[in-house]
């Protein structure tokens, strides 16, 4: 029997040792173990649809897999897959791309770490807008490049204005990332908006990592538009990335895209070929279903979405010591807890222990007067779980 003699003094590689493990998903598993003991929680922290994969997308998975369609594709993704993306990005987006711009990943996720990883380098400075998605940070952090962090709040709906980005804006800055609409705030750059701060990107030489992920979540009749779509000079410096989580209810298949200028997409092929090689092959025959077949659950999941954040917005807005902007994609709300004169972590942790309520501490976005509530959950338990919060701040105040 061989077992840990605990003598080791392991030396752990600067880019590792620099990352802070995902907040967002611990507190899930908090939240997930008290249910477990038989705990009545209730959960805002999803990051995912509560809505099963349309099932013509399972079935092309599973004929694929039946066919016997079990082997290695080329690492940036299968013909059809990489031509499906490109004609959508034709379509919907007035973007042309070759299906060699197109890489597919393990998710959007790891489409994101490719791109970061692909193009910075020690030395470079990567301007990211906080509120942030957590990961971003710690995969510029994984490059060896260094992040740059520029605070908005909801007095401007979380979006960096064109006069920050500028003085944000260094020789040494290589990328801005955007990620409209946001995870976490909801919040949506107008296409004026999003030109503004492209043309600075253009006129600095700034590449933008534009994260579109929730592209197809919005409401209150808002739209979006690429930042790559507004002139040849914005598409040279923008890299698009996108995926199949959202839209589609499909987080756990793990595929997502980037589409990029040809030279960085040459790149992000080598990278991949190199790590995890190509997503898995079946989930992929899905994707092609999932971008051609119908998309007749879209609005079904928009109308049941709008009527909660619609709901819970409102009763965000009597509680006292909240305040709450709306959002207007995405599925996910910010509230503003700074009045009640908790900070996001105490306040979450609080709250999970006294009302058995999970939610993600703003801190966590790089926000901590802010938490963060999904609404990827039921009416009923979004009901529940704001009336818990209601006495949660009552008693605080
Ligand atoms: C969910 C999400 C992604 C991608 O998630 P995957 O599961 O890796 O496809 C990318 N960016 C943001 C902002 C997200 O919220």
């Amino acid at each position: 029997m061989v077992s840990v003699c605990g003598a080791m003094n392991y030396k752990i590689s600067h880019q590792a040792a620099a990352l802070s493990p995902s907040l967002t998903l611990a507190i899930d598993s908090k939240a997930k173990q008290m249910k477990a003991e038989g705990k009545d929680v209730v959960g805002f922290g999803a990051g995912e649809p509560d809505f099963d994969t349309p099932q013509h997308i399972k079935d092309a998975a599973a004929k694929a897999l039946a066919d016997g369609f079990t082997k290695y594709t080329p690492a940036a993704g299968i013909p059809e897959l990489r031509q499906a993306i490109a004609d959508k990005h034709k379509r919907e987006n007035g973007l042309s791309y070759k299906p060699s711009q197109i890489i597919v990943s393990c998710g959007g996720k790891h489409s994101c770490f490719n791109v970061i990883f692909a193009t910075c380098e020690k030395g470079d400075e990567v301007i990211i807008p906080a509120p942030y998605w957590l990961s971003y940070p710690e995969m510029v952090k994984m490059a060896s490049a260094t992040p740059v962090i520029v605070e908005t709040s909801d007095r401007t709906e979380f979006k960096i204005t064109p006069e920050a980005l500028r003085r944000a804006i260094t020789s040494k800055t290589r990328l801005l990332v955007l990620n409209s609409p946001s995870n976490p705030t909801g919040s949506v750059y107008s296409p004026d908006e999003i030109k503004a701060i492209g043309d600075i990107c253009v006129e600095k030489n700034v590449l933008i990592m534009s994260d579109e992920i929730y592209e197809h979540l919005l409401y209150d009749g808002v739209t979006v538009r690429s930042v790559a779509s507004f002139s040849p000079a914005h598409y040279e410096h923008t890299i698009v990335v996108h995926g199949f989580a959202k839209a589609w209810s499909m987080t756990g298949w793990r595929l997502g895209w980037c589409a990029a200028p040809e030279p960085i997409a040459k790149a992000i092929d080598a990278v991949q070929s190199h790590s995890t090689s190509n997503p898995t092959s079946f989930a992929q025959k899905g994707a092609v279903a999932a971008l051609t077949g119908p998309q007749d659950h879209l609005p079904k999941w928009l109308a049941e979405f709008n009527k909660r954040r619609t709901f819970a917005w409102q009763k965000l807005n009597t509680i006292s010591g909240i305040s709450c902007v709306n959002a207007k994609g995405a599925f996910y709300l910010f509230p503003n807890i700074s009045r009640t004169g908790l900070k996001s972590t105490e306040f979450c942790a609080r709250l999970l222990e006294a009302e058995q309520v999970a939610a993600v501490p703003g801190i966590a976005f790089g926000a901590d007067d802010y938490i963060r509530l999904s609404y990827a959950t039921s009416m009923a338990s979004i009901e529940k779980g704001l009336e818990r919060i209601e006495r949660f701040c009552k008693r605080l105040i």
